[in-house]
């Protein structure tokens, strides 16, 4: 009897094998069908920052599932919502204190470039239609969000022709190049709405990193160009750098931050767009086109809302931070040895962020097989293998995906 598989993301479904089938996830296991168990070196694409299956969230969402699983929010809160909100206004920094929710991270970005466009209309400035964001940098897979994406990575380069013309430049790594884009800004301020980048690490895009006087420097400069400042920390968020939130390494108080991914500990799909009170008041009005005009139908789901208060629990009665960082030294020292491997040319870590990166791009199927095989669940990208574990793995599991990067690069390479 033949199953219809579901249509999986970015795969070639003529040629790609019939997927593992997972059946269980506890801690950083994972438990396949055919009786074998995988280390996670990913978290689900860096979302399950506490593992899988924490019974703290596990039971949090059950408690709401008995009498409220999803209630509209138009016209209508309730307290999983309203407590959460709170809770970011207060662990974000700044003035950045009005939510609005939605159910993917592609969806934070596009509320957040609708949210600056509208904002200078509401102020009766015509003509901020543009974003200005960075190469390497990733924000999505909606159009508004591909637009502002790596112009030259291939999974976006095939819409080109259909997408918003932004302007998208180097980070800038010099005073020479932040004088360039100075005078870039300068010569775009007038149609910019804001500028967008993910502070610190351009995750998917190829897992690149920059320091924070580059992010406080693009902060400058939006600063004194009127410019609105968007952070997209739905890779960087809640603890994945070593702080809560990237931007703090930096002292960065940007206009918006998005945030989804490890919201919910990597369990609901849950995100969520933060403005300024700044921000948040040009949208105050006694005229009602002047209100944000956005509304998902899953806005605010009630069992994400209680997933994602859970997972701030955890935040504060675990030393996640502490856990990163210490993820952080054992990274730094244990991939070090990859250095010396030909075909690698670097190797770099932030907080529990570890990158081998190779010279030429690598073949990935096979690389992904001998993960595997080694009782692993790393999936490499581009030309790099990354680990973003969660951020309570133990020391042992740690170092088995160490080792299993290690050994696979090492054979990659020779
Ligand atoms: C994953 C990611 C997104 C997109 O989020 P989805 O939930 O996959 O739509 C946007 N920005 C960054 C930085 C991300 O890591």
């Amino acid at each position: 009897m033949s199953v219809t598989q579901p249509w999986l993301p970015y795969r070639q479904m003529q040629t790609a094998p019939i997927p593992m089938m997972a059946v269980r996830t506890e801690g950083v296991r994972i438990y396949l069908r055919d009786g074998r168990t995988l280390i996670d070196g990913i978290g689900s694409w860096w979302s399950a920052c506490h593992g899988y299956n924490h019974p703290h969230i596990r039971q949090a969402v059950q408690e709401q599932l008995e009498f409220m699983p999803h209630i509209m929010l138009g016209g209508l809160v309730h307290e999983p919502v309203v407590r959460l909100t709170d809770r970011l206004a207060r662990l974000l920094p700044g003035e950045l204190n009005h939510v609005f929710y939605s159910e993917s991270g592609s969806v934070a970005i596009e509320i957040a470039m609708k949210m600056a466009v509208q904002y200078w209309k509401n102020k009766g400035i015509s003509g901020r239609t543009r974003f200005m964001s960075f190469r390497d940098g990733y924000h999505g897979d909606t159009f508004a969000a591909m637009s502002v994406c790596d112009p030259v990575d291939g999974m976006h380069r095939l819409f080109k022709d259909v997408l918003a013309d932004q302007i998208i430049v180097d980070l800038p790594r010099d005073e020479k190049s932040l004088s360039a884009l100075e005078n870039i800004i300068s010569t775009h301020a007038s149609e910019l709405a804001g500028v967008i980048v993910e502070p610190l690490v351009q995750a998917a895009a190829g897992m690149k990193f920059h320091e924070p006087e580059v992010l406080a420097a693009i902060s400058d400069i939006t600063r004194r160009h009127d410019l609105l400042l968007i952070l997209d920390e739905i890779a960087t968020g809640f603890g994945r750098t070593g702080k809560l939130f990237a931007c703090e390494h930096a002292a960065v108080e940007p206009d918006i931050i998005t945030l989804s991914k490890a919201l919910t500990g990597g369990t609901m799909p849950l995100a969520a767009t933060v403005a300024t009170g700044h921000v948040y008041e040009a949208f105050l009005s006694d005229e009602y086109e002047k209100a944000l005009m956005h509304g998902p139908t899953f806005c605010g789901n009630p069992l994400a809302c209680a997933a994602a208060n859970a997972s701030l629990d955890l935040f504060e009665t675990e030393p996640r931070l502490m856990q990163a960082t210490m993820i952080e030294s054992q990274l730094e020292e244990g991939l070090a040895v990859c250095r010396g491997y030909p075909g690698v040319t670097d190797v770099r870590v932030k907080g529990a962020i570890g990158v081998v990166q190779f010279l030429h791009r690598p073949d990935i199927n096979y690389l992904r097989e001998q993960f595997i095989s080694q009782g692993v669940w790393i999936r490499p990208f581009g030309d790099v293998v990354y680990l973003t574990p969660a951020l309570n793995i133990d020391s042992d599991d740690l170092q088995q995906l160490i080792n299993a990067v290690n050994h696979v690069v090492k054979g990659a390479a020779s």
